[in-house]
């Protein structure tokens, strides 16, 4: 018999979640009481970011029902709704402004922020502005614009939409120290970095239907991205 708990039908509001698979970008659909799902493009197993299992916090038969649930407090590299919340939807509703709604760079800067997440949280490194600066670097890729111009006009639209300034100048100045020639000195910057050549390095795998091989690793700065790519894309 199947736990009340656990019925679909006792649930109100979305049963669905949207995520993205951090292999090869693609916003793949899970039940938010389903533990893993397979992204139907790459074909990698992707963990519920958000798995919902309330009742067995209190329910005494809840490991017979559903086994190990997560711990609530573990970090999940892909749930952007919950854990930055405010500041992250402040942000893509600045670049969707900015991209006057593009959804493929929307959603390629959202994988991006994935991977930025994934290193920062590992790192230890703040998220909310790697986050925003991983988003803001979709702006400098494919454009005829000034960078600089783009740039500011999105910290603008951050202000706009609510993110504070203190922030809104950290991510301006981390953006810029990713857009110089030379290694970036700080942490933050290099994870930036990383994470971009992440989301490139998944287009490629993806591309040339391979797993990762060495030399593709030399593009990546920290071995923390170096690790996350090896699992990634073995
Ligand atoms: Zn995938």
């Amino acid at each position: 018999m199947r736990c009340p708990g656990q019925d679909r039908g006792f649930w109100s509001g979305r049963l669905l979640i949207e995520c993205v698979c951090p292999r090869c970008g693609w916003i793949v659909e899970i039940f938010k009481d389903e533990a893993s799902v397979k992204c139907p493009r790459c074909k990698i197993r992707i963990e519920n970011p958000k798995r919902e299992a309330e009742c067995a916090t209190w329910c005494a038969n809840s490991s017979q029902c559903l086994g190990n649930v997560p711990k609530s407090d573990s970090p999940d590299p892909l749930d952007f709704g919950v854990a930055v919340g405010q500041t992250l939807r402040a942000g893509l509703r600045a670049l969707r402004r900015a991209t006057s709604g593009d959804f493929k760079r929307i959603a390629r800067a959202v994988w991006a922020m994935g991977h930025a997440r994934e290193l920062a949280t590992q790192e230890a490194v703040e998220v909310p502005k790697v986050l925003l600066a991983s988003l803001a670097l979709e702006l400098t890729r494919g454009s005829q614009r000034q960078v600089d111009e783009q740039i500011s006009e999105l910290i603008k639209l951050l202000l706009d939409e609510g993110v504070n300034l203190d922030l809104a100048q950290e991510v301006d100045a981390l953006v810029r120290e990713c857009l110089r020639e030379e290694i970036p000195a700080s942490l933050a910057a290099r994870l930036v970095h990383d994470a971009w050549r992440l989301v490139e390095l998944g287009e490629k795998m993806l591309r040339e239907q391979r797993s990762v091989a060495p030399e593709d690793l030399w593009v990546l700065m920290t071995d923390t991205a170096k690790r996350h790519a090896e699992r990634l894309f073995a």
